[in-house]
């Protein structure tokens, strides 16, 4: 795959799913903007390995839940690069928690980043991409989004939001070449899901019929098929990454 001389920008870009997708993009040639909030080092991290590896890529922090600073790195990226190619909504938090005890802080934040962010990434891309006449938008969902779960209803609603927000991104940018899409992972090893007890995951691979958690990598797979030129004619659609849990 070449992406030589295309501009990514993977939002929580520093670790665990977005990290991996980073990587793949920066090793197909694309100059990939790895974004992230809190951990300055996980970032230089991912973005030594893409150099490393011979590819080309920048650390950018901003919240993808604050405009203000989401307008500003958008700017700055386009006024460094010039276009924008691909953009990967990775970004996401989880507060988990019953709905009798949910605070609302933690409905909000959820919502902000999970969603309200990918909304703002989307709109930040939207005139450079249609002026382009081309673009690969990519969002980051969950298998929660669809099946629900007890205790995550704030993080469930956020993620099925994306669905609705992409479709109907891919309704309004399909006639100038920009395909909106999907990937739903299922339960994939990262910081995200490293802390949920030994039972609990047990529990949770016993309801995934291949029996395993997925890696970042298996993510980041479905990710490069939907940049590349293989999907230009798949928009509006929800990849699958689970192990069978949700079919
Ligand atoms: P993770 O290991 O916890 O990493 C989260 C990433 O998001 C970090 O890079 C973090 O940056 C960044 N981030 C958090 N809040 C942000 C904000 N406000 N603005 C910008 N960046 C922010 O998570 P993950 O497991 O890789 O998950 C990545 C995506 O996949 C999420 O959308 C998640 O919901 C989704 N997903 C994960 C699983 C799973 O089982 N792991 C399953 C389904 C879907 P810092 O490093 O700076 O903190």
């Amino acid at each position: 795959m070449n992406l030589q001389g295309k501009v990514a920008v993977v939002t929580g870009g520093s670790r665990g799913i977005g990290k991996e997708i980073a990587v793949r993009l920066g090793a197909a040639g694309a100059y990939v903007y790895v974004n992230y909030v809190s951990r300055p080092d996980a970032a230089e991290a991912t973005v030594a390995d893409i150099i490393e590896a011979g590819g080309r890529a920048r650390a950018l922090p901003f919240s993808v839940a604050d405009t203000a600073a989401v307008e500003a790195a958008f700017g700055a990226i386009l006024a460094e690069a010039g276009r924008i190619d691909i953009l990967v909504n990775n970004a996401g938090i989880t507060r988990d928690g019953l709905l009798m005890k949910m605070k609302e802080a933690d409905w909000d934040e959820v919502l902000d980043t999970n969603l309200k962010g990918a909304y703002l990434c989307m709109k930040a891309v939207y005139r450079p991409m249609m002026k382009q006449r081309g673009g690969r938008i990519i969002t980051i969902t969950s298998v929660i989004g669809f099946a629900g779960n007890a205790g995550q209803a704030n993080y469930a609603a956020a993620k099925a939001g994306l669905m609705g927000l992409t479709r109907s991104m891919a309704r309004e940018l399909a006639s100038r070449g920009v395909t909106v899409n999907a990937v739903a992972p299922g339960y994939i090893d990262t910081d995200m899901t490293r802390d949920l007890d030994e039972a609990v995951k047990e529990k949770i691979r016993a309801e995934i019929p291949m029996a395993f958690l997925g890696t970042p990598a298996d993510v980041a797979g479905a990710v490069m098929f939907l940049a590349s030129d293989d999907a230009r004619y798949v928009t509006g659609q929800c990849l699958h990454v689970n192990g069978g849990m949700y079919m």
